[in-house]
């Protein structure tokens, strides 16, 4: 049993569809193909929820505007297969141009109204990917995820619920793979207990194939992107970043979770609970080995990753003496608060932790009240190192200190005590710069010596 996830570009139009077509025809056996809205409509469909508040006509001519880029696609379908989505096409529109009206008419965009709005591009895009398996005479059975993968109810970054999600899956998904067919469904959606639709957070189509990876206990998850695997640094931005050949789990997930956009990080805890190794590949270059993540998977070497919208928190015990217990307190009130630490430290009576932008930071204040203050700094950055190479050779350490340089480094961590990694947070404006020296130094060719720092 194989997932197979398609991200947005590996979607994005016919000439990708026909690549997608072939890569799950090389593929036997059972196969569940999860797949994201095609490239960037997502955003377009975010935009015209936020334009329904304003212009309610021209939000119903950006959903025109999609309607007619996926016909475009579907024309590309031989025979009457155009003739037989476009009523589903339609279907799905209708339904997104409900939820504008319902935006114009309260003169209110809710969590719940944009997860309905957004689910349309996953249905649009899965509906598209089926006929054409179909066309190609791969025999293809469309589900709609929200039937599937059943959730918290929490609107726009749902936890899915695993034991209902298998119960559905037990349904719904098993009964079309014992028939031979190929099962197809959107990423990123769900619903909730109430049947509400939900999404499962930006990116979360990975999170999709996982979740439907462990529930049919798949031999692998592969994730097809526009890249050839997960590389030492973001390709975009790092241009001598090379690709891993593999990556443990673990260092997988700290990648991910410091700005690695390749896999949403909540993918790896559902594969690496049930050891299901996940591959990740390029749907544009399908001969290229990509990179597998599993519980050997050895870096060989060390990646680098970067992320914005980090908040420094420091919660100090009151009074000259803090009591023993005052670590146990305020860690105890980040977790009430469900606040996810990025990093952090704790020296005495002082607990510092970096902590993504959107944390409510007033809610963990009320929390800490009653025996410390709370202070905060927003609008940096968090760079990570990562990697095998980190932990059997420590001058790379020293090497990585050394790339900092003079830069103002606000805190220094080990992410979730991983002797493999080494998080600093920063101000915005030294990432770039930090990232290649940092791969130079820990994941690229030669050491940076000290004085070469500028
Ligand atoms: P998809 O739509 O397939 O999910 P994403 O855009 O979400 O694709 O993720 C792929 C992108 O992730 C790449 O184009 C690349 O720019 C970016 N990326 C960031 N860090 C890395 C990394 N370490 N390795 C590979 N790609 C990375
Ligand atoms: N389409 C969704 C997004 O853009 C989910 C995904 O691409 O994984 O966030
Ligand atoms: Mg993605």
């Amino acid at each position: 049993m194989r997932v197979l996830k398609f991200g947005g570009t590996s979607v994005a139009d016919a000439a990708a569809m026909e690549r997608l077509v072939a890569i799950v025809g090389t593929r036997t056996g059972p196969r569940t193909v999860v797949v994201s809205a095609l490239a960037s409509v997502t955003d377009r469909l975010l935009g015209i929820g936020e334009l329904a508040l304003r212009d309610r006509a021209a939000a119903r001519a950006g959903l025109d505007a999609l309607v007619a880029r996926h016909l475009e696609v579907a024309s590309a379908l031989g025979g009457n297969g155009a003739a037989a989505v476009e009523p589903m096409l339609r279907g799905i529109a209708r339904g997104a141009e409900r939820t504008v009206d319902t935006i114009a008419d309260t003169r209110a965009v809710t969590a719940p109204l944009l997860d309905k709005l957004v689910a349309a591009g996953e249905l649009w895009s899965s509906r598209l990917v089926a006929a054409f398996l179909a066309e190609a005479g791969l025999r293809a059975q469309w589900i709609d995820a929200r039937h599937v993968v059943r959730t918290d109810g929490h609107h726009r970054q749902a936890a899915p619920d695993l034991e209902a999600t298998e119960e559905a899956v037990r349904r719904h998904v098993r009964p079309a793979l014992a028939l031979e067919r190929i099962v197809v469904t959107g990423g990123f959606i769900g619903s909730g207990p109430d049947g509400a639709t939900t999404t499962l957070g930006r990116g979360g189509s990975d999170y999709s194939a996982a979740i439907l990876g462990a529930s049919l206990l798949a031999d692998e998850i592969e994730i097809w992107t526009d890249v050839d695997g997960v590389y030492s640094a973001d390709p975009r931005f790092v241009p001598d970043a090379r690709v891993l050949p593999a990556i443990s789990y673990e260092d997988a997930e700290i990648l991910a979770t410091f700005g690695a956009k390749v896999l949403h990080p909540k993918t790896i805890e559902p594969a690496a609970a049930l050891d299901i190794p996940v591959r990740v590949l390029n749907s544009r270059r399908p001969s290229q080995p990509g990179t597998r993540i599993d519980n050997a998977g050895s870096t060989g070497g060390a990646a680098v990753a970067a992320r914005g919208s980090v908040t420094l928190v420091q919660v100090t015990a009151r009074g000259r003496r803090p009591d023993r217990g005052f670590a146990a307190r305020a860690l105890q009130a980040l977790a009430d608060a469900h606040v996810g630490m990025l990093v952090g430290e704790v020296y005495k009576g002082k607990l510092t932790v970096a902590v993504d932008h959107s944390v409510d930071v007033e809610t963990l204040r009320a929390r800490v009240a009653d025996f410390a203050d709370l202070e905060t700094r927003e609008g940096l950055s968090a760079v990570c190192v990562v990697g095998d190479r980190l932990a059997r050779d420590p001058r790379l350490v020293t090497q990585a200190f050394a790339a900092l340089g003079p830069r103002h480094v606000h805190l220094v961590g080990r992410p979730g005590g991983a002797t493999s990694a080494l998080a600093v947070v920063v101000e915005d404006r030294d990432v770039q710069d930090l990232l290649a020296r940092l791969h130079e130094a820990c994941a690229g060719g030669t050491p940076v010596a000290h004085e070469a720092v500028a």
